[in-house]
C-alpha cells in the first residue's frame, strides 16, 4: 500500500486525523490483508477505500518450497515487473526474510543470476515492505512471525538508498511492523558513498559487505564495481563505519571453486583485514558456499563449488591469522533461492554437494 496516497485521500474525504494511524496498525501490525478486514473502521469508508486505493502493491505469482524449509515468492508488482523474496527458517526458530531492493541488477557481478538478467527498475519503499508483510501473514496462523529482514535479495541496495532507508523506518516503526533496528540487515557490493551514507545514519541497522575477493584485479573480474570503487577507497570506508558505528561488520566471501579459494587468497584475505585495524576488531567473514546453477538453456554454470579440502586450508589460514570467520548456511538451492540465484528463470544443478556432511551447515565463529 503507498502510504502517502492513503494519507492524501483520507484528507481529501475529510476523515478524522485518527483513521490513518487506525489503518497503518491494522495493515502493519495486525497484517489484515484487505480494507474488508479492518473491522473498526465504518463500512462505507471500507468500501470508499477498496475503490480508491490499491491495498497492495505486489501479486504473488509462484511460490516454492525447499526441501529445507525454505519459501520462495514470486510477486508481480502493478507494472507486471517480477521480485523475488525468501523465507528462511532457523532452527533456532527464528525466520528471516531475505527482500529484493530493485528488479534486477544494476551492478552485474560475474557470479549472479541477478546481474546476469540486467536491471528494469528500483522498488519502492512500500514494493520492499510487501515483501516482508506476506510471510509475515503466512507464518501468522502458525503462530510464527518474521523476525529478521535481510536486504540480500535482487539488487543493490546502495543504488535505491531512499527508498531502502523508507522501508527500514517502515518496518522499524512502532506504529507499523515494529522490528529492531538489530534484526535488519543491509548487504552492499561496495558503493562507497552508500557505506559512508550509512555510517552517518543514527540507527543500529547492520552492515555486511559483499567481499569475495581480496585483491583488486581479481575482485574486478568478479565484480566490477570495483573498478569504481576499489579496495583502497572501500576499506577505508569500511575502517571509518566500524569506528564510527561501534558496530561489527560481516564481510560475505563467497567461495569459488579454483577462482578465490586457494590458501594464497586466504593469506591475501588476512593481509587486507589486518591492514585495517577497525575492521579487523570488529568484523566477521563470512564464508558462503557458491551453489552451481544451470542457465534458461541447460548450459552448465562456469563457476564451481569450492573442494572440501580447499575450504578446510581456507579456514585453516583464517584461524591461524587470527581472523573471525564463520560459514553461513546455504539455503534454498533446489529453489534457486540461495545466495546469488535470485532469478526467475535460472534452473539449479541437481549435482550432489562435494562434501554432504558439511555443504550448508554454519560453521560457527572459527577465530
Ligand atoms: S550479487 Fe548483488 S550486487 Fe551483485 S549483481 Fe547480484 S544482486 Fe547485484
Amino acid at each position: 500500500m503507498d502510504l502517502q496516497q492513503l494519507e492524501s485521500i483520507l484528507n481529501d474525504m475529510q476523515q478524522p486525523a485518527y483513521r490513518f494511524k487506525q489503518i497503518k496498525l491494522a495493515v502493519y501490525k495486525e497484517l489484515k490483508d484487505s480494507f474488508g478486514a479492518i473491522e473498526n473502521i465504518p463500512l462505507p469508508l471500507r468500501r470508499d477505500l477498496d475503490r480508491l486505493v490499491p491495498f497492495s502493491e505486489l501479486t504473488l505469482t509462484t511460490e516454492q518450497q525447499s526441501t529445507d524449509g525454505s519459501v520462495k515468492a514470486l510477486f508481480a508488482a502493478r507494472d507486471h515487473v517480477s521480485i523475488e523474496s525468501v523465507l528462511i527458517p532457523y532452527a533456532d526458530g527464528s525466520r528471516t526474510v531475505c527482500v529484493s531492493t530493485e528488479a534486477g541488477c544494476q551492478v552485474n557481478c560475474a557470479f549472479c543470476a541477478t546481474g546476469h538478467l540486467g536491471f528494469t527498475r528500483v522498488l519502492t519503499a512500500s514494493e520492499i515492505v510487501e515483501q516482508v508483510l506476506y510471510f509475515a501473514r503466512a507464518l501468522k496462523p502458525r503462530g510464527e512471525r518474521v523476525t529478521n529482514v535481510v536486504f540480500m535479495g535482487e539488487g543493490e541496495p546502495f543504488l535505491n538508498y531512499d527508498n531502502v532507508k523508507s522501508a527500514i523506518l517502515l518496518l522499524n516503526d512502532n506504529d507499523g511492523f515494529n522490528m529492531g533496528q538489530r534484526r535488519i540487515s543491509v548487504s552492499t557490493s561496495g558503493i562507497v558513498p552508500g557505506i559512508e551514507r550509512f555510517a552517518a545514519e543514527d540507527w543500529q541497522v547492520n552492515l555486511a559487505i559483499s567481499l569475495h575477493a581480496p585483491v583488486n584485479g581479481l575482485r574486478s573480474i568478479l565484480m566490477p564495481i570495483n573498478r569504481t570503487y576499489p579496495l583502497e577507497q572501500l576499506m577505508p570506508a569500511l575502517d571509518r563505519y566500524v569506528a564510527r558505528t561501534n558496530r561489527k561488520l560481516m564481510i560475505e566471501y563467497l567461495l569459488l571453486g579454483g577462482l578465490n579459494d586457494s590458501v594464497h587468497n586466504a593469506d591475501a584475505l588476512a593481509d587486507l583485514i589486518h591492514n585495517y585495524k577497525e575492521v579487523l576488531r570488529l568484523s566477521v567473514i563470512n564464508l558462503i558456499i557458491y551453489n552451481p546453477v544451470k542457465d534458461s538453456s541447460g548450459h552448465p554454470d562456469r563457476f564451481k563449488a569450492p573442494r572440501i579440502a580447499s575450504l578446510r586450508a581456507f579456514e585453516e589460514v583464517l584461524n591461524k591469522r587470527e581472523i573471525a570467520w564463520t560459514r553461513r548456511a546455504s539455503f534454498g538451492s533446489d529453489i534457486s533461492g540461495a545466495c546469488g540465484q535470485l532469478a526467475g528463470e535460472v534452473t539449479p544443478t541437481m549435482e550432489e554437494p562435494r562434501d554432504p556432511a558439511s555443504a550448508g551447515v554454519s560453521g560457527g565463529v572459527g577465530t
